[in-house]
C-alpha cells in the first residue's frame, strides 16, 4: 500500500511499481473521479466531499473498496493508492483483508516536503480530452485544506503500520526513475527506513 500527502506522487509511482509486480493499482481517488465524470450514484455522493477536499465518508469508501478487493484480478495480490486515509479505514481494511483471506505485506511511505507538494500541485495539469486542465480540487485554497485534512486524519497511519513493522519510509523527491528504484529497494526490507 501507497501513504503520502497529495502531490507527493502516489498516482505516478503506483502505476509503475504495480506494473513491475504485475498486480492491479487500487486508487480510490481514479475510482471517485471515474464515478463523478459518468455521474453515476457514487460519483454524486462523492463529488461534493472532493469538490471541497475532504475526505468521502468512511462508509462509503469503505464499502467501495472492499468491492474492489473482492474482483478476480486482486487475487493474486494489489497495490492499494489513497485508501486506507484515516485510521477508522486502516481497521476496516484489516477485516476486510481478513476475510479474504489476504494481508499487508509492506506500506510504503512518501515522504516529501509541505513547500514542495504545495509547488507540484498547484502546477500540476492532466490531459482530457486532448486538453491540460487543472482538476477542481489543485486549486491553492483547496490544495492548502486537503493538505491540512492529510496532517490530521491520514498521517497517523503511519504510526499505525510502523508500529505493525509493515511501515517502510522513502524520500520522494527525485526523478520518477529514482524514485521508483528507492520503493523497489524498500518493498525487499519493510519496516525499515529510507537513510539516503
Ligand atoms: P490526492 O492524493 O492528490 O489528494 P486522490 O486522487 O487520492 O488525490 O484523492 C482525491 C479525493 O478523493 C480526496 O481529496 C478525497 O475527497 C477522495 N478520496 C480518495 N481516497 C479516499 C479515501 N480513502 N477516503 C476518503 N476520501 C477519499
Amino acid at each position: 500500500m501507497l501513504l503520502g500527502p497529495p502531490g507527493a506522487g502516489k498516482g505516478t509511482q503506483a502505476q509503475v511499481i504495480a506494473g513491475r509486480l504485475g498486480v492491479p493499482a487500487i486508487s480510490t481517488g481514479d475510482i471517485f473521479r471515474a464515478n463523478v465524470s459518468g455521474q453515476t450514484e457514487l460519483g454524486k455522493q462523492a463529488k461534493s466531499y472532493m469538490d471541497a477536499g475532504d475526505l468521502v465518508p468512511d462508509e462509503i469508501t469503505v464499502a467501495m473498496v472492499k468491492d474492489r478487493l473482492a474482483e478476480t484480478d486482486a487475487k493474486g495480490g494489489f497495490l492499494l493508492d489513497g485508501f486506507p486515509r484515516t485510521i477508522a479505514q486502516g481497521e476496516q481494511l484489516r477485516g476486510s483483508l481478513q476475510e479474504l483471506g489476504h494481508h499487508l505485506d509492506c506500506v510504503l511511505e512518501l515522504v516529501v516536503d509541505e513547500d514542495e507538494l504545495v509547488r507540484r500541485l498547484s502546477g500540476r495539469r492532466m490531459l482530457v480530452d486532448g486538453e491540460w486542465v487543472q482538476r477542481d480540487d489543485d486549486k491553492p485554497e483547496t490544495v492548502r485544506h486537503r493538505l491540512e485534512v492529510y496532517r490530521e486524519q491520514t498521517a497517523p497511519l503511519s504510526g499505525f503500520y510502523a508500529s505493525e513493522g509493515l511501515l517502510a519510509q522513502i524520500d520522494a523527491i527525485g526523478s520518477i526513475e529514482e524514485v521508483t528504484a528507492r520503493a523497489m529497494a524498500a518493498l525487499e526490507r519493510p519496516g525499515q527506513s529510507d537513510d539516503s
